[in-house]
């Protein structure tokens, strides 16, 4: 017979066997959009990806990607599904973010011509979407970028980068905080703001991983800070 069972919620024993685990996982929005790509050169840099569509997903995560797709459903969907309070205070508070092309927007202080669009406001740019035309105008090309860095105590390094752009929007302002990462002549297509990297371009649908291992290590990072 057994005694002295004592009893621990299985909510609870499964918790803490995550937060010891070597694993650092990074929350993928998927609402709507190339998130099925995200998760997977996640996986590719090391990461295990965590899908989100409720603020409960976001439990345990220690980084967060926002996929491109089309950023007025994926705004409506973040309002609809409980997102956007929870998703903003876990970035205000540090955690590393990759966002690309509509989750670029989705991240930003203004959107052009579309002020009523919600958004989260974490990153201090005002974007123009759909700057560089049509669907059917997408385009590829090697673009000059600065990498991403992981402290800013490191040098600029500089590298091409094979940058697909697809209804892609462009950064029309950026605050002090934010440093640029890329430009197309006077148009910028990159920036990062401390624990934000932003691109107007879509890195998972090429074979580069550079974006998607600077956000697992920032993630493991973070991880190891035990702020999250
Ligand atoms: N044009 C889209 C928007 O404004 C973004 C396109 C993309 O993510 N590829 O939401």
């Amino acid at each position: 017979m057994l005694t002295n069972l004592s009893f621990v919620p299985l909510k609870k024993q499964i918790d803490e066997i995550r937060n010891k685990s070597e694993q650092v996982r990074i929350g993928v929005l998927a609402l709507q959009g190339a998130f099925s790509e995200h998760c997977l050169a996640l996986y590719k840099a090391g990461a295990v990806p965590v899908e989100v569509r409720t603020a409960e997903d976001l439990r345990d995560v220690h980084g967060l990607c926002f996929p491109g797709g089309e950023s007025t459903v994926m705004a409506k969907l973040l309002v609809q599904n409980g997102l956007t309070d929870r998703l903003a205070e876990l970035i205000q508070n540090g955690m590393p973010v990759l966002a690309t092309c509509a989750g670029l927007i989705l991240l930003s202080r203004e959107i052009i011509g579309y002020e009523d669009q919600p958004r989260l406001n974490c990153l201090d740019i005002s974007v123009c979407r759909n700057a560089f035309g049509r669907q059917k105008e997408s385009f590829a090309e090697e673009t000059e970028v600065i990498c991403p860095k992981l402290s800013m105590h490191e040098e600029d390094r500089h590298c091409l980068f094979p940058a697909v752009f697809i209804r892609a929007p462009q950064v029309a302002e950026a605050g002090n905080a934010v440093k640029v990462l890329a430009r197309k002549g006077e148009r910028i297509l990159a920036v990062q703001q401390e624990n934000i990297t932003a691109l107007s371009f879509h890195p998972e649908l090429t074979e580069n991983l550079l974006f998607h291992n600077w956000l697992y290590e920032k993630a493991k990072q973070y991880k190891k800070s035990g702020k999250c």
